[in-house]
């Protein structure tokens, strides 16, 4: 295909505001596409490469801008296209601003004459094929004077475009096509043309991220060449996504949660090929979130791979940074490491990191994408551990994350507490039958993150635990003050007792039997009256708790309760008078 027709055909679609009318034109520019279908389908969403592949053009706007102005001729710098940008704000529209053609001055020659044969000189038409063996030529260049040949193949594109033609090739080069094709009008568009369904292709795409040899497959092979599309170790493929959510609808949704900590660190997919003989090295690849090659700035990841796995996999999990006993730090030092791309050996010394796989794409040849998740995590715990060996308990399988099915609550909380207190982010929910859907953001993981908000709440009763835990105080009775938050009464200086308080709530699990013991210790000499198990407490001590959410309720004398109240901390702080109020509660409830 000429370039000039997809210019044409991308101003067609530009123009044109309803959606169904673009999956058409689209659906038209696909069908004419004929030998350069890869391509073109690329070409229309504002890609050269595959979106799995990291591959980029590696050349900066300036460049570009140089690219523009050389082939606009000699009285044009790149201080013009800098200026006209400036005023138009957009580089296709600076682009289509030039007449371009025939510039024979310096840099021509790489037009005409280089390697790649493609034909030089204005007058013949540039094709799509050779707009993309020229960017792939550009992609490819590195070391010393990269960027002038970089500058100087785009100068030798410029210097054969129409205006429109411009206009597209340099928003194609700086990744702003924006003509309003989306993710979805291009899988409409592929079934459409090629009467596959849409189902079919929107697997293939999530097996292949690759919009052009989808096109290719389902015109060529139809439906059965689609559903054959596999998953392969070395193509990364998009992370599935987690909402927001809450235990209380996880259990109403699920019959059973599974849950997992949630990690502070960063996502990665590995992809890993063991050695199939002495004399071959095994093949590792880890990518980010947005399938970003990562591998060379994560040398501790690839030897975990290295030392462990037998089989080729694709795994999904995070990479934490971890202190000298091995305990995780904040995201912020991760960050030091991912994406390094200089002196990783250096700061690896500072900042070491490990990874934590939660999911089993892809095992010994069989993909599992549509297997439930506790099947993948079977898998992936097989995969992990030594499978010859002796049955290993889960927790002792190096970079293998703990995975719980319940449909308590009270172990659901306990589980939070235990993550948060070993420095984790907090629990993720997921639905145990759920399979991974690439690029989701479903409602089958729930991320559950601390409370934003939070309560400051005094402790006026308490109950001693039982068994191991008989003597520590647990179960501890919340309440707020019941006055208002005039200034006047915090200065009268009344003090709060057991008639100024309302009950919201009691706060039982999540809390570490270390944390009882403190607890315990600090609230014994508040002891009023005990009546079997339970105590009262003289109004003294403040927790800050957090909450799902605030439901009214008969059961406490505010009239409200917390819904899944978590102990976040002992306000030291704050005596009861300094204690949120039953006004806040109701303010909250509304908000
Ligand atoms: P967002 O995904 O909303 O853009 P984010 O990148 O901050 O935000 P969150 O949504 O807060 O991430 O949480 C999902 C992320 O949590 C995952 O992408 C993954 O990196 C991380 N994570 C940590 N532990 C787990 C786990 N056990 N299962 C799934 N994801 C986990």
């Amino acid at each position: 295909m000429e370039f000039a027709t997809f210019a044409d055909r991308a101003a067609a679609i530009e123009a044109e505001p309803a959606d169904l009318e673009i999956v058409d034109l689209v659906r038209a520019v696909l069908e004419d596409a004929d030998a350069d279908l890869e391509i073109v389908a690329r070409f229309v969403q504002g890609r050269v490469f595959p979106a799995w592949r990291s591959r980029t053009l590696d050349i900066g706007p300036n460049s570009c801008y140089e690219a523009i102005a050389r082939a606009a001729g000699t009285n044009v710098g790149s201080d013009d296209v800098e200026d006209r940008l400036a005023e138009v704000g957009e580089i296709g529209e600076v682009a289509a601003s030039y007449e371009f053609g025939g510039q024979q001055g310096l840099g021509a020659f790489t037009a005409g004459n280089d390697d790649s044969g493609s034909a030089g000189g204005a007058g013949d038409e540039l094709t799509v094929r050779e707009v993309f063996e020229t960017l792939s030529e550009l992609a490819a260049a590195e070391g010393s004077g990269s960027q002038d040949r970089k500058t100087d193949l785009l100068f030798g594109l410029f210097n054969r475009c129409s205006s429109e033609e411009a206009r597209y090739l340099a928003r194609l080069v700086l990744s702003e096509m924006r003509i309003g094709v989306g993710e979805g009008a291009v899988r409409d568009a592929i079934s459409e043309a090629f009467d596959v369904p849409v189902e079919g292709v929107e697997r293939a795409l999530q097996v292949s991220n690759d919009y052009g040899e989808v096109a290719r497959v389902a015109r060529d092979e139809g439906l059965d060449g689609l559903d054959a599309m596999e998953l392969e170790v070395g193509r990364p493929v998009q992370a599935m996504l987690a909402q927001a959510g809450t235990v209380t609808d996880a259990l109403e949704e699920w019959e059973e949660a599974a849950v997992e900590w949630k990690y502070d660190g960063a996502r990665i997919q590995l992809h890993h090929r063991p050695a199939e003989s002495d004399e071959t090295a095994p093949e590792t690849g880890v990518f980010s979130r947005n399938m970003e090659d990562v591998t060379d700035a994560l040398p501790e990841v690839v030897e975990y791979a290295d030392e462990t796995l037998e089989e080729p996999v694709i795994l999904d999990g995070e990479v934490v940074a971890i202190d000298d006993d091995g305990a995780p730090l904040p995201f912020q030092e991760v960050l030091k490491r991912f994406r390094r791309k200089h002196d990783v050996e250096k700061v690896r010394e500072d900042v070491t990191v490990r990874p934590v796989f939660f999911d089993c794409l892809h095992a010994g040849g069989d993909d599992l994408l549509e297997e439930p998740l506790t099947t993948r995590h079977d898998r992936l715990r097989a995969v992990l551990s030594d499978s010859d060996g002796p049955e290993v308990n889960a927790a002792n399988i190096e970079g293998l994350s703990l995975l719980w099915r319940t449909d308590d609550p009270e172990e659901i909380e306990s589980i939070d507490a235990e993550a948060l207190e070993g420095g984790h982010e907090g629990i993720m929910l997921k639905n145990p039958e759920s399979t991974y859907s690439p690029g989701r953001r479903g409602k089958h993981w729930r991320k559950r993150k601390p409370d934003v908000e939070t309560l400051d709440c005094v402790v006026t009763g308490a109950e001693w635990g039982e068994g191991r835990r008989a003597t520590f105080l647990g179960t501890f009775e919340l309440s707020v003050r019941a006055g208002d938050d005039s200034e006047e009464r915090r200065s009268s200086g009344s003090a709060v007792n057991s008639q100024t308080l309302e009950t919201v709530g009691k706060v039982a699990t999540g809390i570490t039997d270390e944390k009882l013991e403190e607890l315990t210790e600090l609230l014994e000499p508040y002891i009023a009256s005990e009546d079997g198990q339970e105590v009262d407490l003289e109004p003294e001590v403040v927790f800050e708790v957090g909450y799902e959410e605030i439901q009214t309720s008969p059961t406490y004398s505010s009239g409200y309760a917390l819904r899944f109240p978590r102990f976040q901390a002992v306000r030291h702080d704050k005596d009861p008078e300094g204690a949120d109020s039953l006004e806040r509660l109701e303010r909250l409830r509304e908000a």
